[in-house]
């Protein structure tokens, strides 16, 4: 278990890219829009740095207009659907409805998942999603670069 979280940190940090498809990137922006004002969050499944699923799991924050945090049961159940679909858990999307794509103090605080790459749909400007990746380790940031993929 350590070794293999380990492997995929170095390669997350050789590439500083994470490839998302494009029916799984357009889910979490339509998701983003579907719960405007309040926060939205979710998983992303998939090998390595690929990203092949995106599922979404219940704000169980109360201040879901500032705030998200996974639902914890539909959060491991949904973990265990993609382990069952030989995926792994390789992002954890959320949304900004108010603010830019990047990382609150909050997040970084609260970032609990060193070898997952978070995603951050940011919907300052309604018009154009700004949709970004960040690792999130102890307190340092790391921005990630995302391609698309088909
Ligand atoms: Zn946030």
């Amino acid at each position: 278990m350590y070794i293999e979280v380990t492997y995929r940190l170095v390669i997350m940090s050789l590439t500083n890219a994470l490839a998302i498809g494009s029916e799984a990137l357009k889910q979490i922006i339509d998701h983003a829009y579907a719960e405007y004002p309040y926060e939205v969050c979710g998983l992303m499944g998939g090998h390595d740095t690929t990203v092949e699923v995106a599922v979404p799991v219940a704000n169980a924050s109360l201040t879901p207009h500032t705030a998200f945090e996974l639902e914890r049961q539909a959060m491991v159940d949904e973990i265990i659907a993609l382990q069952r679909a030989n995926l792994e858990v390789n992002a954890i999307y959320h949304s900004h409805p108010n603010g830019p794509g990047e990382p609150s103090e909050r997040d970084i605080a609260e970032a609990t998942w060193p070898d997952a790459v978070y995603v951050i749909i940011g919907l300052a400007d309604v018009e154009a999603p700004d949709v970004r990746a960040w690792m999130i380790r102890q307190g340092d940031v790391e921005p990630v670069e995302i391609v698309i993929a088909d």
